[in-house]
């Protein structure tokens, strides 16, 4: 499933992509142009705003009741019935939503600190910003929160 959320949710789209979940950011409201653009791009809208919930619309709408992060990823994979594949967390650019490609470190060595270079072994690039990632203290605290979020095992 993919989704577009409107400005209210950009920390939840962010978290969205981490769970490897194509999610278009929107910078307006959520009004009209908003679903039009998820009925065009066949992605389930997610909001706050409550009233887009009266407006016609042939796709899916979520009004997004929770207020804290964790309870907004948890709402919305129950609501929608979606379940976060753990082989395609990490493999979303968090800033451009363009799919990571794998780079070889020789590639990145000199936009990556050294002691990264020197300790971690596998590096994804995104295409769209050139920004590269790799497993680290980020991506442990993020898995410890899914864990908790989704009941995954963490192995
Ligand atoms: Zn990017």
């Amino acid at each position: 499933m993919q989704f577009i959320a409107d400005r209210s949710l950009g920390r939840l789209s962010r978290w969205l992509r981490m769970l490897g979940f194509d999610t278009a950011y929107w910078r307006g409201e959520a009004d009209r142009s908003f679903l039009r653009a998820a009925e065009r791009e066949g992605r389930a809208a997610l909001t706050r705003r409550r009233d887009v919930l009266a407006r016609q619309h042939p796709g899916i709408v979520l009004f997004v009741e929770s207020d804290r992060l964790e309870d907004q990823i948890a709402e919305v994979l129950r609501k929608l019935n979606v379940k976060p594949d753990p082989e395609a967390f990490f493999t979303i650019c968090l800033e451009c939503n363009i799919s990571l490609g794998p780079v070889d470190r020789e590639d990145v060595r000199e936009r990556i600190p050294e002691y990264v270079y020197r300790t971690q072994r596998e590096f994804r690039l995104c295409a769209g910003c050139g920004r590269v990632y790799w497993p680290g203290t980020h991506r442990e605290r993020a898995m410890a929160m899914l864990e908790r979020i989704l009941g995954l095992d963490p192995s």
